[in-house]
């Protein structure tokens, strides 16, 4: 097992000025009641019971500077846009983009968050923070209504295993709204008309080395549904190589 070692949730470095980052920020806990309350932060997986602890607490190390810039460039314009769509109004393009951005924080944070609390017990070492890996890949996010009128945040499969290894999924609801987010290599590229790679292997000869080519590019978009191909011609599919 690696150790936890305290690093920034933003830039992955030795925190500058070290704070502390909410996890979730301060403004959602607000949105979603009481900051202070007393929520199941998921599984122990030491003990294998569940974890309570005031939901103002999920916090993680970040150097101030870290904190304060994505606190300006994401948190005020997140904050306004959730809110919008919690009263169904509508929201700009230029707000999806934000949004997306935000949900790229909040899935990363989430999936270092986690680590942290479970002091790291499948032992992975983070390829990436929040820096490395915000607007870096193709990303969908569905909303969906969720009909009760119930305040709360509730997460949906960060603490599993999965996640763990791979946090390129997030489910989350908040109070009346479920979003699904996804970001992921070409996910959507073929389908929007970008350029997508018709291969892509896991070479095990080559130290299970991740590799792509042979680019296509349709120059149009497939307005049919489901956006994320489903045919032969579409799916970007991995092949394990001898
Ligand atoms: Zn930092």
């Amino acid at each position: 097992m690696l150790p936890v070692e305290k690093k920034c949730i933003f830039c992955g470095e030795k925190p500058v000025d070290k704070n502390k980052e909410h996890v979730l920020p301060k403004w959602l806990l607000e949105l979603s009641g009481d900051p202070k309350r007393v929520v199941n932060q998921g599984i122990d997986w030491k003990t294998g019971s569940n974890r309570f602890f005031s939901a103002d607490q999920f916090v993680f190390p970040a150097c101030s500077g870290c904190n304060s810039f994505y606190a300006d460039y994401l948190e005020s314009d997140a904050k306004r846009i959730i809110e919008k769509l919690t009263k169904h109004e509508p929201v700009s393009c230029a707000d999806y983009k934000i949004l997306l951005d935000w949900f790229d924080k909040v899935r990363i944070g989430l999936w270092l968050g986690f680590r942290y609390l479970n002091k790291n017990h499948l032992g992975i070492k983070p390829n990436f923070h929040i820096d490395q890996r915000l607007g870096t890949k193709d990303r969908l996010l569905v909303c969906y209504p969720y009909n009760k009128d119930d305040r709360g945040i509730t997460y949906i499969g960060t603490d599993s295993p999965f996640f763990s290894v791979m946090p390129s999924t997030l489910g989350i609801r908040i109070n009346n709204l479920i979003f699904i987010n996804v970001s992921a290599d070409y996910l959507v590229s073929s389908r929007l008309g970008f350029p997508y790679p018709k291969i892509s292997e896991i070479k095990k000869a080559d130290n299970n080395m991740f590799s792509i080519g042979d680019f296509r590019k349709k120059n149009s978009i497939t307005a049919i549904p489901p956006l994320i191909g489903k045919s032969q011609s579409d799916t970007f599919s991995v092949k394990q190589l001898a």
